[in-house]
């Protein structure tokens, strides 16, 4: 891996909370338009690991670089990120258009870009037809959708999803990951996405790190890991015959 082609760097990062040490001299090295998904039972530590990325949690100690540039102790929205989250907090009152629009307004970007780039996130999420709409009148699968082009409108390098599905039932969910997976193959991004679903993390990833008790236990591809799981709690986790 030359220096161009890392998306993000993690050097010894730990963060606690109080006495709790969530993450622990945590190494981590995300390549330039790979999609990187985060896997461990819950409380692992991957949305604290996520939040650390996105700067929306002051590190204990260790450095973050994006794209080359140490990001440590940036304001999120000086990091060239953009994050969709769990629960798709839609603002209620706005129409779709003024959610996909909200941020770019406040970032001070010009009317007419702002109009080229909710069109741009709406053709690619196929969700044209429901611009006018407000929240209430969409689906779960809709409305999550909407929260996707919120961080596509931002057209950064970075997305970070923090298990962007898991509100879902089981057949939107897998229609949403291949949306998800054709989405990434098409803007080629770099993308970290977070889960404790096993089948979502082998179909959609490049490559995946197994978490546990604040630290990556492996880092593969999915067919290594599967194939060559390096201990018992990886095997075990992923449902390989280990
Ligand atoms: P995951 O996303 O893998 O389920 P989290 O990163 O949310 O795990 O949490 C990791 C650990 O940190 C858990 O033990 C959780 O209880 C703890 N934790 C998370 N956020 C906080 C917080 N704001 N204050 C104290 N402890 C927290
Ligand atoms: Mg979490």
């Amino acid at each position: 891996m030359t220096a161009t082609d890392k998306s993000i760097e993690i050097k010894n990062l730990s963060l606690n909370f109080g006495d709790l040490k969530v993450l622990e001299d945590l190494n981590l090295e995300i390549t330039d338009g790979e999609f990187l998904v985060l896997l461990g039972a819950s409380g692992c530590g991957k949305s604290t690991l996520l939040n650390c990325i996105a700067g929306l949690l002051d590190i204990s100690d260790g450095q973050i670089f994006i794209k080359g540039k140490n990001v440590t102790w940036k304001e999120p929205k000086d990091r060239g990120i953009g994050m969709v989250f769990q629960s798709y907090a839609l603002y209620p009152q706005m129409s779709v258009e003024g959610n996909l629009s909200f941020g770019l307004k406040n970032a001070g970007v010009p009317r007419a870009e702002i109009a080229e780039r909710v069109a741009r996130a709406a053709a690619v999420l196929q969700i044209e037809p429901l611009l006018k709409r407000k929240p209430s009148q969409l689906s779960g699968g809709q409305r999550q959708r909407v929260a996707i082009g919120r961080a596509l409108v931002r057209e950064v390098d970075v997305f970070l999803f923090d298990e962007p599905l898991s509100n879902l039932d089981a057949k939107l969910r897998a229609e949403l990951r291949v949306e998800i997976k054709r989405l990434h193959q098409r803007l080629n991004n770099t993308m970290i996405y977070v889960t404790h679903d096993q089948i979502e993390a082998l179909t959609l990833a490049d490559r995946i790190a197994i978490m546990r008790g604040g630290k990556v236990q492996q880092l593969d591809t999915p067919h290594v890991i599967y194939n060559h799981p390096v201990n018992k709690y990886v095997a075990g986790f992923i449902g390989s015959p280990g």
